[in-house]
């Protein structure tokens, strides 16, 4: 009797192995069996003050949510350390999420009384237009084409664009080194955007989100995922074993909040809740507690730009 050694034992063990990392990596773990990565930790998560905002008068966006009794916020749910939703209670935390928080006292709102919707990439334009929401934080890049569209506080951090690939891969340690490879990102992106035009070699996938992208990594279906730094570390971190970022950081990536594009006093009022909790510490705590995790020491606050 010949056992089965038949040319798909192999290819069947592979699957099973990256079937058993997607399902650690849906359920927020790490490898099986390790013990999970840490964590935003609520005690460790600043509370912020809510603020009487009844002076902040002349946003039909904050009138609208005044009268509906609740904010709602566009925010991301897949991304670690910035914006991930728990399947199980459905509560949203991270950077961004915190960011999205102290602005929400700052106009009034206390965190029970922030409705967060998810919105891809793609789709923030339009749901910041549509009155979808009432702002989007969501790693969300400022810049000339967009602000056609929406307007923007901030910038709250500054990211720049990376990659992400297996760890046992050496052939790739920058984009110039994409040429016939198959890299994946997100449609609607600046880093989707940057490789299309400046580097059109590469084979680009887009998909909805990042986390599809690196579902097709682990199963070797692309050989790399790219976005900004902050939002593949949170990757790197889950899988340590089986993925890295490499390189350098080869764009710069300034991070707004979206508004509805003639909002102004609601644009001001973002900035001026960002700048009071730059000042009072309470950025830089929640910046510790949440994308601190995957390493980063806090940086020094971008200025904000008024324009
Ligand atoms: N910051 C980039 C952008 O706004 C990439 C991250 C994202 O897609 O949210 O397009």
């Amino acid at each position: 009797m010949t056992r089965e050694t038949t040319p798909t034992a192999r290819p069947r063990k592979r699957l099973l192995a990256a079937v058993l990392l997607l399902a650690a990596l849906a359920s927020g773990c790490g490898k099986p069996g390790t013990p999970p990565p840490k964590g935003p930790q609520p005690s460790a998560l600043p509370t912020y003050q809510v603020r009487d905002a009844s002076s902040i008068t002349g946003s039909p966006t904050l009138d609208a949510a005044r009268s509906r009794g609740h904010l709602v916020v566009g925010a991301k749910e897949d991304q670690p350390y910035l914006g991930q939703k728990n399947p199980a209670t459905g509560e949203y935390s991270g950077f961004d999420i915190e960011i999205a928080k102290m602005v929400g006292a700052y106009l009034g709102f206390p965190p029970e009384r922030i409705q967060f919707k998810t919105i891809a990439s793609a789709n923030r334009e339009t749901a910041l237009q549509n009155g979808q929401v009432d702002y989007y934080v969501g790693t969300y890049t400022i810049n000339d084409n967009r602000k056609k569209l929406v307007g923007f506080a901030g910038p709250y951090f500054i990211a720049g664009q990376s990659l992400l690939v297996r760890k046992n891969d050496n052939s790739i340690h920058g984009p110039q080194d994409l040429d016939g490879k198959k890299v994946c990102s997100a449609a609607g992106s600046t880093p989707y955007q940057r490789i299309q035009s400046q580097f059109p070699k590469a084979k680009l996938i887009g998909y909805d989100t990042y986390s599809a992208c690196v579902d097709n990594l682990i199963t070797n279906q692309v050989d790399a995922v790219t976005t900004d730094n902050a939002i593949l570390l949170g990757y790197a971190a889950k899988v340590p074993d089986e993925l890295k970022v490499v390189g350098p950081p080869f764009s710069v990536e300034p991070y707004g909040i979206g508004v509805p594009k003639n909002d102004t006093v609601l644009r001001n009022a973002i900035n001026d809740a960002l700048e009071y909790n730059e000042q009072n510490g309470d950025w830089r705590r929640a910046f510790e507690a949440t994308l601190g995790l995957s390493g980063e020491p806090a940086p020094t606050p971008p200025p904000i730009d008024r324009y």
